[in-house]
C-alpha cells in the first residue's frame, strides 16, 4: 500500500465558510489519524472567478485552524504547462477531440456532435473527452456505492475550453495523480464529479485513489453554504467554537474548547469516518 497522502483543494473564490472548513478538517483528520501527509493545493485556474487575496486568506484561516500544509502549497496556476502537455498526450492516445459546438446549442449532455467533426485548430474549440457505454461502478466510503452511465449521466465532457482555461475535472485529476493523492476527502456536492474523475484515471492507465465525501452544509433555509450564496466567512475570533461546530458536523465525539492543536490532536484520537453520515 503507498503510504496515505491527503489533500485540501479549495478554489479561491473567497475566504473559507463553515462548510469549507469541515471539509478541510475531515480531510486533514482523516490523514493524519492514517499517520500521512496533508497538502494544501490553491486551484487557481479561474481566474475571472477568483477574488484577489482570497488564496493567503484561506491559508491564514486554516494556520488559525491549527492546519497547515506538510509540503509546499500548489497553486494550480503555476501548472499550466504541465496540463498542456498531459492533455497533448491524450490527444495523441485519441481521447479527446477539438469540439466547435456553443453550449446552448444542446441540453445539458453533449451529444457527441463534433466527435467524427473535422475540427481545425484555427477554429475556436473546446476540447472534450471521448467517453464510452459502460457504467462506471463506484464505492465512496462515506456515500456508499453509486452506478453513473457516462453517456447518458455527463456526456463527453470538456478538458480545455473555448476560452483557453483548463477544466477542474482534468486540472485536479493531473495533480492528483502528480501529488501520488491515495484519498481524496471533500465536500459531497462533488461526488458527481468522481466519474468523469475516474474516466480521466482510465485515460491515464492510473489507479484512482479512494473517496470520502463528506455532507455539504446548509444555511436556515436549506440553501448550501457556498461562496456564490455568500456564506459568512469564518470568525477569526472563535477557532476553537468553529472546530467544535465542524466536528460535531462530522458526527464525531464531542471535544472541548481548548488550543485549536490540542482539539486536533484530539480530534485525530477519536476520528470514526465511519460515524459522518449515521444518524
Ligand atoms: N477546488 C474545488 C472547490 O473548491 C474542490 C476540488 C476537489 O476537492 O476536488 O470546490
Amino acid at each position: 500500500m503507498p503510504p496515505y497522502i491527503g489533500r485540501f483543494a479549495p478554489s479561491p473564490t473567497g475566504p473559507l465558510h463553515f462548510g469549507s472548513l469541515v471539509a478541510a478538517l475531515a480531510s486533514y483528520l482523516d490523514a493524519k489519524a492514517a499517520g500521512g501527509t496533508w497538502l494544501v493545493r490553491i486551484e487557481d485556474l479561474d481566474p475571472p472567478r477568483e477574488i484577489i487575496g482570497s488564496s493567503q486568506r484561506i491559508l491564514e484561516q486554516l494556520a488559525l485552524h491549527g492546519m497547515n500544509s506538510d509540503g509546499p502549497v500548489r497553486y494550480q496556476s503555476q501548472r499550466l504547462s504541465q496540463y498542456e502537455a498531459q492533455l497533448e498526450q491524450l490527444i495523441a492516445d485519441d481521447h479527446v477531440y477539438r469540439c466547435r459546438c456553443a453550449r446552448r446549442s444542446f441540453g445539458s449532455i453533449y451529444p457527441g456532435r463534433c466527435r467524427t467533426a473535422q475540427v481545425s485548430a484555427d477554429e475556436a474549440h473546446a476540447l472534450r473527452l471521448r467517453i464510452n457505454t459502460s457504467v462506471i461502478q463506484h464505492h465512496d466510503i462515506g456515500m456508499g456505492a453509486h452506478t453513473w452511465r457516462q453517456n447518458i449521466d455527463y456526456g463527453d465532457f470538456i478538458l480545455k475550453r473555448k476560452d483557453g482555461l483548463f477544466a477542474y475535472q482534468l486540472a485536479v485529476v493531473i495533480d492528483d495523480i502528480d501529488q501520488g493523492i491515495t484519498r481524496i476527502v471533500r465536500g459531497a456536492d462533488l461526488l458527481a464529479s468522481t466519474a468523469m474523475q475516474y474516466c480521466l484515471y482510465k485515460a491515464f492507465n492510473t489507479r484512482s485513489p479512494d473517496t470520502l465525501h463528506v455532507p455539504i452544509m446548509r444555511d436556515r433555509d436549506g440553501q448550501k453554504l457556498s461562496k456564490q450564496n455568500h456564506a459568512p466567512e469564518l470568525n477569526d475570533l472563535t477557532p476553537a467554537e468553529n472546530l467544535q461546530q465542524a466536528l460535531q458536523a462530522l458526527n464525531q465525539s464531542p471535544i472541548s474548547i481548548d488550543s485549536p492543536e490540542n482539539m486536533l490532536t484530539a480530534a485525530i484520537d477519536g476520528w470514526q469516518p465511519s460515524r459522518i453520515w449515521s444518524s
